[in-house]
């Protein structure tokens, strides 16, 4: 490419001297040409001025020997020669074209002199005599012929000096690019295979490089969609800090945690995101020495733990200052999960205090006579029996609730509801006679995939409570529908306020506390349906009107 670049700069200069030398040598020609036609016709006219009719011998040798160059011939009117400074030719020359033409200038060859001739003429009709003076061309080829050697020479030496110089400037002018080219295959981990002056194969030099700078950067995309797909997917919100404290990495979870765009929280200094003087404070620790620790956090309702640590890496290091990274932690569910822990705990102590309180007391008075009494006495052996009920019936279903925890259930099978529901209403059949509650049922039944314990202790809490809380003569209906899989039990009962209805599935929650404890409530049953629902993923629903009745819908 280079070698053609040089040859092609090289043609147009050589051509553009030809072009030169040759409208140059024309010029001389023509010029050279119209001086000699114009120094013939001076000779002539000389001649014409000295020539009386008797002087011709005289008028010609002056001419010729001021030039001998110069020829002169007097020709007669009948065409014969009457004196020529050259050979005298007998042949008659009336016909020669600058006698046919005196005044003007002809060019020919001649065939006295065997060269080529300049020759002019004119007539003089006093001496009947034609003046003809003639002179060689050869002046003016010659000169042209040296213009030519001389100009050929000088655009070879042009052409040399301009091929060394264009060689030597286009080395320089690749230069820079070599050095490019191989400072890029030094970025791309390559040696440049070609060190040489070739455009050409500098060229392809560079297509390789670009090839594999896509390639790079092609991997190097992918990479970093791979650890953004790893980062985005960590459970836990991630905030890398450069040591100036701007967030140059955060993933999707912290992005969430802190209600912010990506695009609104990336490159900005963590102030702008979150900010309290705890996570500051350790934040710039962590930035000027090697520290780690947890600080709290709290946005709205949900609460944080956010680890952060020191980060040597060059990649985050400012001014010498550290990086920082930010795990943060969601311990909302945690927190309530504590705190449910602890409220149950302190819940279950205070509903079996209250029975064992009793029995105590029941049985203090028994033995120490306070009550000697025999119906007093039976009437509180009576008592300590219920109250120990009561207790046995809370444990019982605390048992259950922390086995339902430990998803403890037995095997899943398929249960008919209808059986259940059947089974269920037979055992209460007594109750609903004496408090003349009527069941109407609508069975389409189907089965359940669940722990036939799981499904009896579901189905016996909500067809209890609807029972419990029902007024006497009042109603349950009770629908199975295998098309949409669910149970729905609805009773004519007291009801239950809006006000309540979200929190009738907490542990030892009741609406009328003393009621329930009357009715032999103990605050569990609908923990535990919905622990088994949960368990199961069933959906429960449930529907009230105070005073008018609750409906729950079991979707299976
Ligand atoms: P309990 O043992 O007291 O019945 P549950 O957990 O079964 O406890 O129910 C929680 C509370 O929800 C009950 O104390 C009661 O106030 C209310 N409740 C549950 N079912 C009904 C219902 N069918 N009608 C009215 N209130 C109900």
């Amino acid at each position: 490419m280079k070698k053609r670049y040089i040859l092609f700069n090289a043609v147009i200069l050589v051509s553009a001297l030809i072009i030169f030398l040759v409208v140059s040598v024309f010029i001389v020609l023509s010029t050279n040409t119209r001086n000699m036609e114009s120094e013939i016709k001076t000779y002539l006219s000389i001649i014409e001025e000295e020539y009386d009719g008797t002087n011709m011998k005289k008028c010609a040798d002056n001419i010729h020997d001021a030039n001998e160059k110069i020829r002169v011939t007097f020709i007669s009117s009948d065409g014969s020669v009457l004196y020529d400074t050259s050979e005298i030719t007998e042949s008659n020359h009336l016909s020669r074209p600058e006698i046919e033409n005196v005044g003007t200038v002809t060019h020919r060859y001649s065939s006295t002199t065997n060269v080529n001739m300049f020759y002019v003429a004119s007539y003089i009709p006093s001496n009947s005599t034609y003046i003809r003076v003639s002179m060689p061309e050869t002046s003016v080829t010659d000169m042209s012929y040296s213009l030519i050697w001389s100009g050929l020479a000088t655009i070879v030496v042009i052409s040399i000096i301009s091929f060394l110089a264009i060689t030597l400037m286009t080395n320089k002018a690749i230069e820079p690019l070599k050095d490019e080219v191989s400072k890029l295959s030094s970025i791309v981990g390559e040696a440049p295979e070609y060190t040489g002056n070739d455009i050409d194969k500098l060229s392809f030099q560079i297509d390789k490089v670009r090839d594999l700078i896509e390639d790079k950067i092609s991997s190097v995309e992918r990479e970093k969609k791979k650890v953004d797909y790893i980062i985005d997917n960590i459970r836990q919100g991630l905030i890398i800090l450069n040591g100036n404290g701007d967030i140059i990495i955060i993933n999707k979870m912290a992005c969430d945690i802190l209600n912010k765009d990506r695009k609104d929280l990336l490159d900005k200094n963590y102030i702008y995101s979150f900010i309290n003087n705890d996570i500051s404070n350790t934040i710039d620790k962590c930035m000027n020495e090697n520290y780690s620790q947890n600080v709290g956090y709290r946005n709205g309702e949900r609460e944080y733990i956010i680890n952060v640590s020191t980060l040597d890496a060059s990649f985050v290091k400012n001014n010498n200052k550290y990086g920082a990274v930010l795990f943060i932690y969601d311990i909302t569910e945690e927190k309530k999960t504590e705190k449910m822990k602890t409220d149950f705990f302190a819940n279950a102590s205070h509903e079996l205090k209250s029975p064992l309180t009793s029995i105590i007391g029941y049985q203090q008075m028994i033995s120490q006579g306070i009550i000697d009494d025999k119906k007093e006495i039976d009437d509180a052996i009576e008592k300590t029996i219920k109250e120990a009920t009561r207790m046995d019936q809370i444990i019982t279903e605390m048992l259950e609730l922390s086995k339902l925890e430990a998803n403890n259930s037995e095997e899943k099978t398929n249960v008919s509801l209808v059986k259940a529901t059947e089974d269920i209403l037979n055992s209460y059949d007594s109750v609903l006679k004496n408090r003349n509650i009527k069941v109407i049922t609508n069975y389409s039944n189907f089965e359940a995939y669940i722990s036939n314990n799981d499904l009896y202790h579901l189905l016996r809490n909500l067809i209890d409570n609807a029972i419990k809380y029902n007024k006497d003569n009042g109603s349950i209906n009770i629908t199975i529908d295998s098309k949409n899989r669910f149970f729905e039990i609805c009773d004519s009962g007291i009801g239950i306020s809006s006000i309540h209805l979200d929190r009738i599935y907490e542990r030892f929650y009741r609406v009328d506390k003393a009621k329930s404890k009357e009715k032999g409530g103990t605050g569990l049953g609908l923990a535990i349906v919905k622990h088994i629902c949960t368990n199961n993923n069933i959906k429960i629903t449930v529907e009230s009107e105070l005073g008018v009745g609750t409906k729950f819908i079991v979707k299976f």
